[in-house]
């Protein structure tokens, strides 16, 4: 029996079950590769116990991480996301010029470079993945390339001292070994120190059924209740919570030593009540979880149906991408999926034959339909094509949000 990442507990109750599918960011070179293509089960499951919303893990984490693709400066509003929450951070902690400022998956150096431009240079990123590390170092953002838990927290200890601030930006939810990831920041965390952690909030995830952001390197699903008992566990305690519009609706959590001078703010326990009146310390609201997906699964192949075999264009291939079009069977509706990022370009979604292409390939084709697959960007998308795209087109996203 699969056991709670974080209490142990046997796990018996379902949330929702995807059917299996191949690893959404594994991205296939060749057409011919479909066939070799692994396929893993992608059933969550909800922990009686600590309430932990939870994919087992299946798959070699390192396997996940050693060689992303994805390089956090694509994206300009994200860029714009880490310049805000440095200067906000500097100004909410009374940062010194020598703290040590720590992110972790600190992917090309998107955040930390922004300390540095405020001259705050004492930064150490840590980041699993080999080539996005030494693109990092080579940027001179000084960079640690090993996975973050436990053990390699001694190593940064010894090397670095304690982080004033630690940053965990969608990364608490990507950890499988939970535990020795949190028991690692509590070694490593100044005794006056905060760790940020921004995550999509499960609440939403639920009311606004966003199944799509459920996919097999998205191993917890975080709702307050959770972290409460996960962070007692390691003597941390959260202090302040400020909600976020990223992800279709994140929390930025700050979370403290249990016995750090920081006064609890009165967002934390208005959160809480909020998770409660929406049902989260109750079985039923996550039981419920899968009618909700089925239906919203028929209403998306009506809805391309209805397009009457005009052609369709994809913008945006994310993980969520992979996750809706295995989980619908909607690929035979998608010529091309257009996206910015060259390290995706000419590649196929995981499990289909739906080739991504760059937008000059969109400017010539000309498609009668544009379906934006990161709808949480999707206004984003829409100024690009607009500013780009002289010709008529009708953008289409599902009603996440
Ligand atoms: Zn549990």
């Amino acid at each position: 029996m699969t056991k709670c990442r974080v209490c142990e507990n046997n796990l018996t109750k379902v949330f929702c079950n995807l059917n299996k599918t191949p690893l959404a960011n594994s991205y296939r070179n060749s057409l011919d590769e479909i066939d070799k293509e692994i396929h893993y089960p992608l059933k969550v499951f909800l922990c009686s116990n600590c309430m932990l919303v939870q994919l087992p893990e299946t798959v070699v984490p390192e396997h996940i991480f050693t060689d992303y693709a994805y390089f956090s400066s694509y994206s300009s509003n994200w860029l714009k996301h880490a310049s805000k929450l440095c200067i906000e951070s500097i100004r909410k902690f009374s940062l010194h010029k020598d703290d040590l400022i720590t992110e972790i998956a600190s992917n090309d150096g998107y955040l930390l470079k922004n300390f540095k431009r405020n001259n705050y240079n004492n930064i150490l990123g840590i980041e699993p993945a080999k080539n996005i590390a030494s693109f990092a170092n080579e940027n001179n953002i000084n960079t640690e390339n090993i996975f973050f838990n436990e053990e390699t927290s001694e190593y940064i200890l010894k090397k670095y001292k304690y982080s004033k601030i630690i940053f965990s930006l969608n990364v608490l939810a990507h950890v499988p070994n939970i535990n020795s990831f949190v028991n690692g920041i509590k070694k490593i965390l100044h005794k006056d120190g905060c760790w940020i952690i921004e995550a999509p909030h499960l609440l939403n995830l639920i009311n606004k059924t966003q199944f799509d952001t459920i996919y097999h390197e998205h191993f917890s699903y975080l709702s307050i209740l959770a972290l409460d008992y996960l962070f007692k566990k390691f003597d941390l305690r959260i202090f302040d919570i400020n909600k976020i519009p990223t992800h279709g609706g994140s929390l930025r959590i700050f979370v403290c030593h249990q016995d750090a001078f920081y006064k609890e703010n009165k967002s934390v326990p208005k959160i809480r009540d909020e998770e409660f009146e929406f049902g989260l310390n109750n079985e039923d609201v996550y039981l419920n979880f899968q009618k909700k997906v089925d239906i919203k699964k028929n209403k998306i192949i009506k809805y391309l149906e209805n397009l009457n075999d005009e052609e369709i264009y994809g913008f945006g291939a994310p993980a969520k991408a992979t996750t809706l079009i295995n989980y619908c069977q909607i690929d035979k509706f998608i010529s091309y999926i257009i996206d910015n990022n060259i390290t995706k370009q000419n590649k196929y979604i995981p499990g289909t034959k739906i080739q991504i292409k760059n937008i000059d390939h969109l400017l010539l084709s000309k498609p009668k339909n544009i379906l934006v697959f990161p709808w949480n960007i999707s206004n984003e998308i829409k100024k690009e094509l607009d500013y780009k795209g002289k010709f008529n087109y009708k953008i289409h996203t599902f009603d996440f949000e």
